[in-house]
């Protein structure tokens, strides 16, 4: 199907399509980078940087193999489809875009995917791409060009020195955000992956040290959230995070608080540092605390994002 120039037709603010899997590459134990593509990526757009851009992947059911309808889709797409049986709408889940290949009708949009190896936990965005062929079909729902979508939440000051960090399901944008850097930017990023096989060769700026951890069997976090106290100099801080203190949602940023704090709307105006952090819900508000209770970070400079939560499905 195509959302574009049908006389007559609603044309979404975003695009909303029915894409198909153009290749499949096991990048690592941990790791399938999946290529997808279609006429209607063609709209595809994106005003301004990439960055850490956001989309949503809308699964065929593990069961019944039914993929969501898109025909006829107009403004309200979204409520129509949340009130569908799960068994016939499929299972919505967010990812980032990780490259874009091609141009007009052989635009392909890239997105690297996590095998949830650890544990037997599975849920419908890894048991696909654990199984995808090219041929495989799949709704997206990404930018269109010209039109405002948002779903970027890097926005550093200009020359602010920065801190990325990440676990599995970050280092997609951590590396695309890496790669669109300027040559001139600083500071560092930590990545915690869950073997030494899922480390990955990511161009980076000179003045901006990446750095690798591999859990090897370690718990989830421990050693990301030691090697991020140890950069910021305050070694020895605790990562034990309370049952209460974990935010299902959690979602901090200058612009949104899942927590209901006051936001302020815009980005620090320069220097210091900002600090880019996204990974397991229980993870990050450890991490969080050193920052913003230790170390005064404005919440202007940082975005903590829960991107999975351990034991729990991601509900959309
Ligand atoms: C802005 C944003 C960008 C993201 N980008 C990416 C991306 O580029 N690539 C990517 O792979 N993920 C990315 N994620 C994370 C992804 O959306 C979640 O991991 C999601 O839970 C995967 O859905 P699922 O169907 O596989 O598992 P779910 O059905 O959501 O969960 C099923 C079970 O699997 C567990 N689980 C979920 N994720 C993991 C994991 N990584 N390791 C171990 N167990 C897990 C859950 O705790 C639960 O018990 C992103 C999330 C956000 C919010």
């Amino acid at each position: 199907m195509t959302m574009t120039a049908t006389p007559g037709s609603t044309v979404l603010p975003m695009l909303l399509a029915e894409v198909e899997v153009v290749s499949v590459e096991r990048l690592s134990p941990t790791f399938v980078r999946v290529e997808l593509g279609g006429r209607d990526l063609a709209d595809y757009g994106v005003d301004g940087d990439r960055w850490d851009q956001r989309i949503k992947l809308v699964f065929p059911d593990p069961v019944t193999g039914a993929i969501t309808s898109t025909e006829g889709a107009d403004e309200s797409w979204w409520a129509t489809w949340l009130e569908r049986p799960a068994s016939e709408r499929g299972h919505m889940r967010t990812y980032t875009i990780r490259d874009v290949r091609g141009s007009g009708e052989q635009t392909t949009l890239v997105v690297d995917m996590v095998l949830h190896l650890e544990g037997d936990l599975v849920g419908p965005g890894s048991t696909w791409a654990s199984r995808a062929v090219p041929g495989d079909r799949i709704v997206l729902l990404a930018p269109r060009r010209g039109h405002p979508y948002g779903g970027i939440e890097f926005t550093p000051a200009p020359g602010a020195e920065l801190l990325l960090v990440g676990d599995e399901t970050a280092v997609p944008a951590i590396c695309t955000v890496l790669e669109q850097l300027p040559d001139d930017a600083r500071g560092a990023a930590f990545l915690e992956v869950p073997v030494a096989a899922d480390v990955q060769d990511v161009r980076r700026p000179a003045g901006v040290e990446v750095v690798w951890l591999a859990r090897e069997g370690d718990p989830l976090g421990v050693r990301l959230h030691d090697a991020v106290v140890t950069h910021l100099g305050i070694p020895g801080a605790e990562v034990e995070v309370g049952p209460g203190e974990v935010d299902p949602d959690l979602w901090e940023t200058p612009y949104y608080s899942s927590s209901g704090e006051e936001v302020p709307g815009d980005v620090a105006d320069g220097g210091g540092t900002y600090a880019w952090i996204a990974g397991e819900s229980k993870v990050v508000p450890g991490l969080r605390r050193h920052l913003v209770n230790e170390l005064g970070f404005d919440r202007r400079q940082v975005a903590f994002m829960g991107y999975w939560r351990r034991g729990v499905a991601m509900q959309s």
